[in-house]
């Protein structure tokens, strides 16, 4: 259990035991539940939680607060508890008890929609969850705001870019969220989403729309301007392209390797493999990296020969050291030796083509998940922009 959990829990169990005793203090008695005295549950509940069981814990607390004005938030917050520990039918249960109560305020019955809401997300109930937020958008309740982050959330699951682009534009309504760049960041990517769609769809003009619509959420965002360069390379518009893909190698070098497919396909299609070579040296000046040296050694194999890529490589990697720098040595170098030899360097390529493989080369910076190829959006914890290269020690 987090520590933020057991502090919350032993926070229930001051509040709780403060309300028995409030109750006591009007000289009402206690009720009584069906497990007998009320003060009893409460010891039993204080004793789970001593105990390290916070799930029993939990159960108790909730049987022994009736649930009236004074336990409300309690309850709810008892039910978010529930949900976080993965206990999303009870959470369920919890919620719809506190919603089916006559005389709810209109405040809470905002906030337990809201939490029901975030239990069938959790719970893959999307439709209810979307018709839960709706609901709060209708009534223009001041829950709306939350409610359309949740209704971002269950479109961003479901793929439904065009919605989650319309709620995103209606959350950035608020004043509140004007200058929050990750909503903005997130409602950009929604609009590369329908752009990659439709350059697939070979829909150009339509490409170029979303792509405009995407920087005017975040004029800096690199996945819009990767697909305007792709999209300049499809129109024939090489030079604009490469402009494109210069601009981002200067101000991002992590996404360098991201750049290196388009950019040799744009100075492939204008026929220009030296000035690629001059390229790659220009950019290895700046960023000594390994997919760049790569792309460099490649390229002096196809305009020179192989002799001139094993050079570079071999002083490239006194300085640094690479898997992939040795396993492109070692391809370098096999056509020169005999069969004997070439059977014995065979196996250690397949190991070494296994061991890059099976290594993570991305790491997520908020929630730590590794991965071997680049996402715009972490699979783990679904934030956006999150997973960055790991350059220290992949051996990449
Ligand atoms: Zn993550």
């Amino acid at each position: 259990m987090s520590n933020l959990d057991t502090y919350f829990l032993f926070l229930v169990a001051i509040i709780a035991g403060w309300l028995f005793g409030r109750v006591n203090l009007f000289g009402r008695k206690p009720k009584k539940t069906v497990n007998g005295n009320l003060f009893e549950d409460y010891f039993v509940g204080l004793n789970y939680l001593l105990n390290d069981e916070p799930d029993e814990a939990i159960d108790t607390f909730i049987n022994a607060l009736e649930i009236n004005s004074e336990t409300i938030e309690t309850h709810l917050a008892l039910g978010a508890l529930l949900r976080r520990r993965g206990k999303v039918d009870k959470a369920i249960n919890v919620h719809q008890a506190l919603l089916a109560r006559p005389g709810l305020s209109k405040e809470f019955s905002d906030s337990t929609r809201l939490q029901l809401s975030l239990n069938y997300i959790a719970a893959g109930l999307l439709d209810r969850a979307e018709r839960l937020s709706n609901e709060l958008l209708v009534e223009n309740s001041p829950a709306k705001w939350a409610a359309l982050e949740q209704l971002i959330t269950i479109y961003q699951t479901e793929k439904e870019w065009e919605k989650a682009i319309e709620a995103s534009e209606a959350l950035l309504r608020n004043p509140a969220n004007k200058k929050d760049d990750r909503k903005k960041g997130a409602a950009a990517h929604y609009c590369c989403e329908l752009a990659e769609q439709q350059l697939q769809a070979n829909q150009q003009n339509k490409a170029r729309e979303q792509i405009k619509r995407a920087f005017g959420f975040d004029r800096h965002s690199i996945r819009a301007a990767l697909l305007l360069a792709r999209l300049e390379q499809l129109s024939g518009n090489q030079k604009a392209a490469i402009k494109e893909l210069s601009k981002i190698i200067g101000s991002h070098p992590e996404f360098i390797p991201q750049t290196l497919p388009l950019l040799h396909g744009c100075y492939k299609e204008s026929k220009s493999s030296e000035d690629y070579e001059k390229k790659l040296e220009k950019i290895l000046g700046a960023c000594q990296d390994i997919t760049v040296a790569l792309a460099y050694a490649e390229q002096l194999k196809h305009n020179h020969n192989d002799d001139k890529a094993i050079q570079f490589l071999n002083s490239f990697l006194e300085s640094r050291s690479s898997i992939s720098g040795v396993l492109e040595l070692l391809q370098l170098y096999m056509p020169g030796f005999d069969d004997k030899v070439s059977q014995k360097f065979d196996s250690l390529k397949t190991q070494l083509e296994e061991l890059i493989l099976n290594t993570a080369a991305f790491r997520c910076n908020h929630c730590g998940y590794e991965l071997k190829t680049p996402h715009w959006m972490c699979p783990s914890c679904k934030n956006w922009d999150r997973v960055k290269p790991i350059t220290e020690g992949n051996g990449h």
